[in-house]
């Protein structure tokens, strides 16, 4: 049956990259499933004074699928409204666009406000649409907003502060696009779906989790912005943060968003916050330096970097919950730029048999591992029998991996997203509480490395799975990493 979802987006910084590369396509997917259909528009606001012909342009020149007809079909819903965010007036003729379209395709009043540009003027939009009278009266009026949300806990609280004076809670939508993915929303089901799985992820049962969130490209033209971020900022206080959420959050009584947002909530306000003392003992940085085979430049070296710069391109550390369930398992993270190759992966290391019937110590671990990307999929590595005449026990690996057909069925991040936005699902988006307690977290570890000495970067080569740091952070207690490239 056909989902009718009516529905005006307004994309504000809709010139820019992240507008053209990732939310005009998935717009298209949703045009091409039918889940948008022939009521919806989009307006693309920016400074640049830009004609509807050429936006129109612009939008389809980053399409690469569908036919020449499906492309100029979904585009003709675009508009383009030259904008500056910083000017009331501009408001004002906005809002006689809004007008118009909504007659025109018969939106119902319903309209979604993208804020695809800088964090800086998210506040000043957001009152203007309120004070400007550019929100709905008879259909719903929702806000989504992109990271980096603030840089530390005080700016986050700044931002969210000036956005919760002029929408509601339920009418904002924080996006991090790892609660998109197809694996990381898969996690609820092998979890929840299966008993014994549900009563064995605990203390008693897991000895360590690992999560890799690697990457293999350098900063390339975000030198900028990266500059000012760092992977700590980048990558643990957001994507890190939320698979670790989504891994540990208590069995919620039903799938409401009310009930999964509080249960997301407790990992937040759970998080072992981190002494100067732990941060040292539990938390590396790593910087890249050119390849071995001097193929690839060093971060220092890349466009719009310090050549001095001290920001960190690698993080990898450990964290723990003070929740029961999980008291003292350890949660080894790891991220980092210019590694081995680009890989999401969670490990979850069960403990090692008690029985000393099949070599006792010398016993391997079983391990789950989450495939997230580029495969996608779990391998469970068991223990069972030598094949043959001999007695020993060995890892043998069950496997399920999504095939291609399957991979077909996937939608991208943002396309999953977005539709959830237009059905005003929130349970796979970010709440302030946990994007506070995230920042709470991190701003300890950024705070204990600003008062001592940094490390002599680079001190990984590119292409490489970081620096020896990151093996020694679980060597010294005996463990090591599951994925080593
Ligand atoms: P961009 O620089 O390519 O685009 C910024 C847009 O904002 C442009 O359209 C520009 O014209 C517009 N703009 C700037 N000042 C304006 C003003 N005063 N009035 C009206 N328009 C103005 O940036 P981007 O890469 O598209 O990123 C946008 C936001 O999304 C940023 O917050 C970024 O951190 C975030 N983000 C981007 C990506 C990505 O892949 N590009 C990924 C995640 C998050």
């Amino acid at each position: 049956m056909k989902e009718e979802n009516p529905v005006l987006f307004v994309i504000f910084g809709g010139s820019g990259d992240l507008a053209h590369r990732k939310l005009y396509p998935a717009l298209f997917q949703l045009f091409q499933k039918g889940q948008l259909d022939q009521h919806f528009a989009v307006i693309g606001t920016a400074r640049r004074p830009w004609t509807h012909e050429y936006f129109r342009e612009t939008v389809q020149s980053n399409l690469h699928e569908g036919t020449a007809e499906q492309q100029a079909a979904f585009a003709a819903h675009f508009y383009y409204q030259s904008h500056d965010v910083q000017d009331a007036a501009h408001y004002v003729i906005l809002k006689k666009l809004i007008d118009t379209l909504d007659q025109k395709y018969q939106l119902q009043g319903n309209r979604i406000f993208y804020m695809a540009m800088a964090p800086a003027l998210f506040g000043t939009i957001a009152q203007y649409l309120r004070s400007e009278d550019l929100l709905s009266h008879d259909g719903f009026s929702r806000l989504i907003i992109e990271k980096p949300f603030g840089h530390d806990y005080a700016s986050a609280k700044e931002l969210n502060d000036a956005i919760v004076s002029t929408f509601d809670r339920d009418q904002v939508f924080r996006i991090d696009h790892y609660l998109g993915k197809e694996m990381v929303q898969a996690l609820p089901y092998l979890r929840f779906a299966n008993q014994m799985i549900n009563a064995s992820w605990n203390h008693e049962y897991i000895d360590n989790v690992q999560i890799t969130l690697a990457e293999s490209l350098g900063v390339e033209e975000r030198g900028g912005y990266y500059e000012t971020a760092g992977a700590l900022r980048d990558m643990v206080q957001n994507h890190i943060m939320q698979v670790i959420a989504m891994l540990t959050f208590p069995e919620p009584e039903t799938l409401c968003d009310q009930t999964i947002e509080a249960a997301r909530e407790q990992v937040f306000t759970h998080l072992h916050q981190l002494s100067e003392d732990e941060v040292k003992a539990k938390f590396v940085r790593g910087q890249y330096g050119p390849s071995a085979d001097g193929q690839q430049i060093g971060y220092r070296q890349e466009e719009k970097i310090n050549p001095q710069s001290n920001v960190e391109t690698f993080v990898a550390g450990e964290l723990e919950l003070d929740l029961p369930q999980w008291q003292g398992v350890p949660f080894y993270v790891r991220t980092g730029k210019r590694l081995l190759e680009k890989k999401t992966r969670i490990d979850i290391v069960f403990k090692k048999a008690t029985s000393n019937l099949f070599g006792g110590e010398s016993l391997a671990a079983p391990v789950l591992t989450i495939e997230v990307e580029p495969e996608s999929g779990f391998i469970f590595s068991i223990n069972g029998k030598q094949v043959g005449t001999g007695t020993q026990a060995v890892l043998h690996s069950l496997k399920y991996q999504l095939t291609d057909a399957d991979q077909q069925l996937v939608p991208d991040a943002y396309e999953r997203l977005l539709l959830e936005v237009v059905r005003g699902h929130q349970s796979n988006f970010v709440q302030w509480q946990d994007m506070a307690g995230a920042w709470h977290f991190v701003d300890k570890i950024r705070q204990a490395w600003e008062e001592c000495d940094c490390p002599d970067f680079p001190n990984y080569t590119s292409g490489s799975m970081g620096p020896k740091a990151a093996d020694d952070l679980l060597a010294k207690t005996g463990r090591h990493w599951i994925y080593q490239g």
